[in-house]
């Protein structure tokens, strides 16, 4: 059996799928309920939104989405922040436009190594797929 800090209440518990110890897993629960009620009735929203209407925390309403939790429940309707730029997004890591510009750096980077190897290899790679 392992012993693990709870993520939440940073309390030792005995580990278990959820992640967490009992008292904190039931507490997610009822959040979880909260912002499925309120995304129900209001539609896609921001993380911040979410904090202002139902009170959980940012980081615990976060936590909940990496998790896969509020996802679990068909909801795939919080906006969270680009991992590069902040802005509130709905799907994958980056909004649109710093996935754009992500891209082109790599293309940039492949190019000024001029490693036509690591571009014939990448080149390779799409043909395969
Ligand atoms: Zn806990
Ligand atoms: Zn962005």
């Amino acid at each position: 059996m392992n012993v693990k800090n709870c993520p939440g209440c940073g309390k030792l518990f005995m580990e278990n799928p959820s992640g967490m110890c009992p008292e904190c897993y039931a507490q997610e629960e009822v959040y979880e309920h909260k912002i499925g009620e309120f995304l129900r009735e209001f539609g896609k929203a921001s993380i911040e939104r979410i904090h202002e209407a139902t009170g959980v925390s940012e980081k615990i309403i976060l936590r909940m989405l990496k998790s896969g939790r509020l996802q679990a429940e068909g909801l795939n309707m919080i906006g969270y922040p680009c991992d590069m730029c902040g802005i509130s997004i709905f799907e994958g890591r980056l909004c649109s436009k710093c996935g754009s510009n992500f891209t082109k750096q790599v293309k940039t980077v492949y190019s000024d190594k001029n490693s036509t190897d690591a571009q014939r290899g990448v080149r390779m790679y799409t043909k395969d797929k």
